[in-house]
């Protein structure tokens, strides 16, 4: 029989990469999990797919459930024989009342396990190039809350003690209340010189950071808004020199990915790791042709066929995945020559452990021609090439030309995604994206037309367009959007690495609602990666 139990959980601060190897596991296995406003939403999509999923978050005076209703729904479920996750942001035992949590599960019998988790006063002064101890500096570094009310009579925090007694000082909650934690500090004896920083948001795309001294902070950070922590001590210095979360060459630029749910991972991955804040806006979904026969008949004729060239990794996926399908294996390759269009696509083939006779100097279908003709002449040389339905007929008809007999199959279709996400939309019309990225022609397109074009007219001025080659561009250029990014090497890191070295324009920073449940953060899906200009 299953036993029951709750594990309460700390979920780090916002960077879904900081939560603990442990705390990962209890989501994977959780029954319920219930979540709190400052965790990271996009690792709920680690739970498991019949996982009751509740949210109780509080954000500020709002409170979707009062704790004690919290505490029951925990003992509740628990006592429903489920394994029960509470996630909770940062470490649960720091200023998250997990520590009453723990004694309602105790006094109720309920088996209980805490996982620690990174709390945001070590995490968040980290990736604002802040040591929260240094030899030099402090060997001392304490966690305060900066929520209690300045009105009380008696303050639970002895600050003249504190004022002096400790090095570095961090305040949780502290940001309606920082003109009186500086000014107790202030008043019990610490300079006014020291440096101070808040962050906001810290280790997530929209972080901010403040930094002033005890005698202008409250004027610097009157735009700040929680959830900030506060650091006050001498390290804080250190972060003219150690600020490497927010100098990444992305950081702060908001990005749209335009490409198939499936697909966008990888290009997410690496705008992301260069620090911008990723949207995924889905425009195009692959699916499986309406008729399989075509390449059912090509599949069954290949030890007459002299190439097949691949156009795109989905090329590579949906052939092989047919082929296994139809119980059959890679053997029936054999004396069969590959023509792959780029590295991208290469590198799925060499996935099947499948040599690649042909990669042509430019990812374009005119490269191909090229390359095909120097190898061997192509007259009488039955090629397959298994493409998407709406793939450009010009290698098909050149090699046509060159005397070939040419099976162009549909092997994939591509669709229009029709649910945009109206969120992201939001944000293009709100001037807050930076950067629109299209890898292929049918992205351009299914964008155009998802956004429709009142809305594209009315912020196309406002954004970089960001295109992966001369096709996706000519298409783009045709519908009237001005390409100012271009790829010079027709692949995802060709496009991310035009991205980096021409999105040089800085607009005003409009800071961001909560990056950690609106989608932005992207999610980790097998990757699936495509060069090809062809769509
Ligand atoms: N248990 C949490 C703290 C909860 S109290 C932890 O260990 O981090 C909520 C306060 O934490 C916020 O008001 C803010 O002061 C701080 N906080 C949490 N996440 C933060 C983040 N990403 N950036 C800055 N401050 C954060």
């Amino acid at each position: 029989m299953k036993e029951n139990i709750v594990y309460l959980v700390g979920s780090g601060p916002g960077d879904p990469g900081l939560i603990t190897v442990k705390g990962l596991e209890c989501i994977k296995k959780a029954d319920v999990i219930v979540y709190d406003y400052l965790v990271n939403h996009s690792l709920l999509k680690n739970a498991r797919s019949d996982a009751e999923i509740i949210y109780v978050g509080k954000k500020g005076n709002q409170h979707t459930m009062e704790q004690e209703d919290i505490n029951q729904l925990l003992v509740d479920k628990a006592m429903e024989n489920k394994v029960v996750t509470r996630l909770k942001g940062g470490d649960p035992y720091v200023f998250g009342r997990g520590g009453e949590e723990a004694l309602v599960l105790k006094k109720n019998n309920i088996p209980f396990e805490v996982v620690p988790g990174i709390t945001a006063a070590i995490a968040s002064p980290a990736y604002a190039g802040i040591p929260v101890t240094h030899r030099s500096y402090t060997s001392t570094f304490g966690l305060i809350t900066g929520h209690e009310d300045p009105t009380k009579d008696q303050s639970d925090i002895d600050w003249e003690k504190l004022s002096t007694g400790l090095g570095t000082l961090t305040f949780y909650m502290g940001i309606k209340n920082l003109p009186n934690i500086v000014s107790q500090l202030v008043k019990h004896g610490r300079s006014k010189d020291t440096p101070v920083a808040v962050i906001r948001w810290g280790t997530t795309p929209a972080q901010e950071t403040v930094t002033g001294t005890l005698s202008n902070i409250v004027e610097k950070a009157k735009n700040i808004k929680p959830p900030a922590i506060t650091i006050v001590g001498e390290v804080v210095n250190l972060r003219d020199q150690l600020n490497w979360f927010e100098t990444r060459p992305l950081f702060g630029k908001t990005v749209v990915v335009t490409r198939s749910r499936d697909q966008a991972s990888e290009f997410s991955e690496k705008l992301t790791d260069l620090g911008a804040n990723v949207l995924e806006f889905p425009t195009i979904k692959i699916t499986s042709p309406d008729d399989f026969a075509p390449l059912d008949k090509e599949l069954g004729r290949l030890e007459s066929t002299d190439w097949i060239i691949f156009t795109s990794v989905n090329g590579v996926d949906c052939f092989f995945h047919r082929l296994f399908e139809l119980g059959r294996d890679v053997r029936d390759l054999k004396g069969v020559k590959i023509c792959s269009i780029g590295p991208a696509t290469t590198d799925r083939i060499k996935g099947f452990h499948l040599k690649v006779d042909c990669q042509p100097p430019k990812y374009v279908a005119e490269s191909v021609v090229e390359a095909l003709k120097e190898i061997e002449a192509l007259k009488g040389k039955r090629i397959l090439m298994p493409r998407a339905d709406i793939a450009r007929s010009y290698l098909p008809e050149e090699l046509q030309k060159m005397g070939a007999d040419v099976a162009d199959i549909v092997a994939y279709k591509t669709v229009a995604a029709t649910n945009g996400d109206n969120t992201v939309l939001d944000k293009l019309k709100d001037g807050t994206v930076d950067i629109v990225t299209f890898t292929s022609s049918s992205t351009v397109r299914n964008f155009a037309k998802i956004v429709g074009e009142d809305n594209l007219s009315a912020f196309k001025k406002n954004v970089q367009f960001a295109s992966i080659g001369p096709i996706t561009t000519k298409t783009a250029e045709e519908m009237g959007i001005e390409v100012s990014i271009k790829a010079d090497e027709y692949t995802i890191p060709g496009l991310v690495k035009a991205i980096v070295e021409k999105s040089g324009y800085d607009k005003p920073q409009i800071p961001l609602e909560s990056p950690l449940n609106k989608g932005i953060l992207s999610i980790n899906i097998p990757v699936l990666k495509e060069v090809s200009e062809e769509l």
